[in-house]
């Protein structure tokens, strides 16, 4: 059923002809009860599956103590939050918002305000959201050009190009912005000597290194952040999609060994560090343990490598369950093929497939989705 047809709803998404009423797991269900096994994950959002009995409780029991107060005062589930992600970052302090795109302008902000340098390098290719300040920074010149003119001072270097960050990195650069996994740009992992080179050239500069990890972050690429793979670490990064399960939240996190930057008055959200949405982002930090992030990056293996073995793919890149497919054809006939068949995948760039299933996906579903695509790909 399409209860979309003539809907209120303004046409910024290509959206597909189909309605979803529940999810359990890694499955989805439409209104007439038909399952589909769901590869996308809210595009690498709903990491521990939907409805997962552990953000649910926490969410369920915080629903019924506290919704929301103003951040003029404390409450217990952001506190909870801040320490659990500080502890993963080696120390660290949290500013907490709603989205991916809000926590990309709190970054931009601190950067600014860090080291009162207006200039940001990104990168080529990149993604860091649909807001002003994150459409500036997009390396994407097909999502800006209908918005220009956006923020000045942004220049945009070649990803694994280190001569030509350093190139772009002047004095009056205050931020360098990298994603460790591009995403929406086609998934492309940095080098470790790329990323080693924007460390240097920060340190050099005084530039604030801050990494987007909306995507690549909690847990996706089968490491708690996707900069640990690269032993690089920033001096602010980025979370978004995958901390809450699928409750909307952003996340500033600045390294305590880097500058002082904010102060009260400097940044602000009214929703922002929503005790619900802590309480659950808290519970799936908790779910996230070693050995549940060893599963993750053992099943990304199997899955690249079920894929790399398929027919009219030319390349698979990325890490853990985090995965891009370059095909010989439209990416979007492919998702539309693979739908028919109850099996739900996304695109990146036109011709690449994109796999970021649930984390708690099983080999027995990965097979399942191989052979699905198999029969679409033939
Ligand atoms: N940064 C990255 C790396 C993303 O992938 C995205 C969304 O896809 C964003 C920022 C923007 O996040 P949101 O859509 O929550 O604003």
């Amino acid at each position: 059923m399409n209860v979309a047809t003539q809907s209120p709803v303004l046409p910024v998404y290509a959206r597909q002809d189909l309605t979803l009423v529940r999810g359990e797991g890694t499955t989805l269900y439409d209104a007439d009860g038909r399952a589909y096994l769901d590869f996308l994950a809210g595009i690498a959002v709903v990491g521990l599956g939907h409805c997962h009995p552990a953000p649910l409780a926490a969410a369920h029991a915080q629903l019924d103590r506290l919704w929301h107060v103003s951040n003029l005062y404390w409450t217990e589930p952001m506190v909870e939050l801040a320490q659990r992600l500080s502890a993963r970052a080696g120390g660290a302090r949290a500013f907490f918002c709603n989205s991916g795109a809000e926590a990309v302008e709190a970054g931009l902000k601190y950067a600014r305000k860090a080291t009162g340098k207006p200039g940001v390098v990104a990168l080529s290719g990149s993604f860091h959201g649909r807001t002003m300040g994150a459409l500036s920074v997009t390396g994407q010149s097909g999502k800006r050009e209908a918005f220009e003119p956006l923020l000045a001072h942004v220049q945009f270097a070649d990803p694994n190009d280190a001569g030509s960050l350093e190139a772009a990195v002047t004095s009056e650069t205050g931020c360098i912005l990298l994603e460790p996994v591009q995403g929406e740009g086609g998934v492309h992992v940095l080098e470790a000597s790329f990323v080693a080179a924007a460390r240097r050239l920060a340190d050099e500069t005084g530039a604030v290194l801050l990494f987007d990890e909306v995507q690549t972050g909690v847990g996706r690429t089968g490491a708690f952040f996707a900069h640990e793979h690269v032993g690089v670490r920033p001096d602010a990064l980025m979370l978004a999609k995958g901390l809450a399960n699928g409750l909307p939240i952003g996340c500033l996190l600045v390294s305590d060994d880097a500058a002082e930057g904010f102060a009260p008055g400097d940044h602000a959200s009214t929703f922002g560090g929503n005790p619900v949405t802590c309480a659950a982002a808290s519970a799936v930090c908790d779910e996230l343990t070693d050995e549940f992030l060893a599963t993750v990056t053992t099943n990304g293996v199997v899955l690249a490598a079920g894929l790399a073995a398929l027919p009219g793919i030319r390349e698979v890149r990325g890490a853990g369950l985090m995965l891009g497919a370059e095909l010989d054809r439209p990416a979007a006939d492919v998702v539309s093929a693979c739908a028919e068949r109850g099996l739900l995948v996304g695109t990146a760039v036109a011709d690449v497939l994109r796999l970021t299933p649930p984390l708690i996906v099983t080999t027995t579903e990965i097979e399942h989705a191989l052979g699905v695509l198999e029969e679409v790909l033939a």
